[in-house]
């Protein structure tokens, strides 16, 4: 059971995260060989105890994920650790919002850039098992070739990987997380979304650019429109509607 790990971890009646046991999830196996057919990808952006990029392929009915502290880089010569962390359930791409504190991984998460995966080899399980895995991305910020390529299991036993981008025609030197901060599904920067959802502002504004929450604290009109969708009830860690 690939999700047993992610459900190990979670409390679904504390955390608005998916559980994975939704119709969409383990039963859609593919059948026979994997085409070169396009897949989903997301990249969520998570100020958890510690900010990071989580970096998921959908592949056999998961999202096969990985936490890229930095975030992914169109610069070949920047590679950019991966630490592979367990399958997350397919609806987990949809996800944008708070995790409550004291929960696994508790803090803000965006949905920072999604869009479909194509991979360049015939054999993915191969690939991943080789270590050595190269795809395109279509994304909104994330564009072009890419490679995963495992270096040596970390000292939990995780295995890390290096993220890079191949030489073609998106490359640059420019810093996409600072360039493009903003969620690609609602527009909003960490901080707006803990507002809404009833998170912690403070601790998800350190996730943005510093220039992007002045922007925003000199605009009144901009605060003036925001309102909290519901009642912050995740603050206080006790099962939703209680
Ligand atoms: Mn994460």
């Amino acid at each position: 059971m690939p999700l047993e790990e992610y459900r190990r971890k979670r409390r679904f009646d504390v955390t608005p995260e998916p559980s994975g046991k939704g119709k969409s999830a383990a039963k859609k196996k593919p059948t026979g060989k994997p085409k070169a057919k396009a897949l989903h990808f997301v990249v969520q952006k998570h100020r958890a105890s510690i900010l990071h990029y989580d970096f998921r392929l959908e592949w056999k009915g998961v999202l096969l994920s990985w936490s890229v502290p930095k975030g992914p880089a169109f610069d070949p010569a920047t590679k950019r650790l991966a630490m592979q962390v367990e399958d997350h359930p397919i609806e987990y791409a949809k996800f944008e919002g708070v995790i409550p504190e004291g929960e696994y991984g508790g803090g803000t998460v965006m949905i920072w850039d999604e869009g479909t995966w194509t991979p360049l080899s015939d054999d993915v399980s191969r690939s991943l098992e080789k270590g050595e895995l190269k795809f395109e991305l279509s994304g909104k910020k994330l564009r072009g070739s890419w490679v995963l390529v495992r270096t040596r299991p970390a000292k939990d036993g995780r295995f890390q990987w290096l993220l890079i981008k191949h030489r073609d025609d998106w490359v640059s030197k420019e810093d996409i997380t600072e360039l493009a901060p903003r969620s690609v599904v609602s527009n909003r920067l960490l901080a707006e979304i803990a507002f809404d959802e009833g998170g912690n502002v403070q601790k998800a504004a350190t996730g943005d650019p510093p220039g992007q929450i002045e922007k925003l604290l000199k605009d009144p009109a901009a605060l003036k429109a925001r309102r909290p969708k519901r009642k912050p009830a995740v603050w206080h860690s006790k099962p939703r509607g209680s």
